[in-house]
């Protein structure tokens, strides 16, 4: 997906904060942070939306959340608590159009909603 922000991050066109990448898992911070942790955690492969994850992708979502469990640790948040966000079309606010875990924390985060 050659016009795809996130897919480019992970090629390495776009310069990026990346804390982990493996080859199927990135992570880099957000560049507009709403908490003092705020992380992206992606699959290199170009997956739309967590809606159009197919079975045989489905190890991809428990890999992006052991990577972001992870890196809570070595933010030193994991402790004090975490929250991880996947938004899925318009109304959730989802603006990239790449699948992407939110990794929030380090202040007190308001109810959801
Ligand atoms: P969402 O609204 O769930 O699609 O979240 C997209 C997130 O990607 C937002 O928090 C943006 O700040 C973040 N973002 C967009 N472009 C970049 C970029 N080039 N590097 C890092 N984070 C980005
Ligand atoms: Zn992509």
């Amino acid at each position: 997906m050659e016009d795809c922000i996130f897919c480019r991050i992970a090629a390495g066109e776009i310069p990026a904060n990346i804390v982990y990448q493996d080859d199927r898992i990135i992570a880099f911070r957000d560049i507009n942070p709403v908490s003092p942790t705020h992380l992206q955690i992606i699959p290199r492969k170009h997956i739309v939306t967590v809606a159009d994850v197919s079975d045989a992708d489905l190890p991809i979502i428990g890999e992006m959340v052991k990577v972001a469990n992870r890196l809570a640790m070595s933010e030193g948040v994991a402790e004090k608590g975490y929250r991880l966000v996947i938004n899925c079309g318009k109304e959730s606010g989802q603006e990239v159009p790449h699948l992407h875990l939110h990794l929030l924390a380090g202040r007190r985060l308001g109810r959801m909603g």
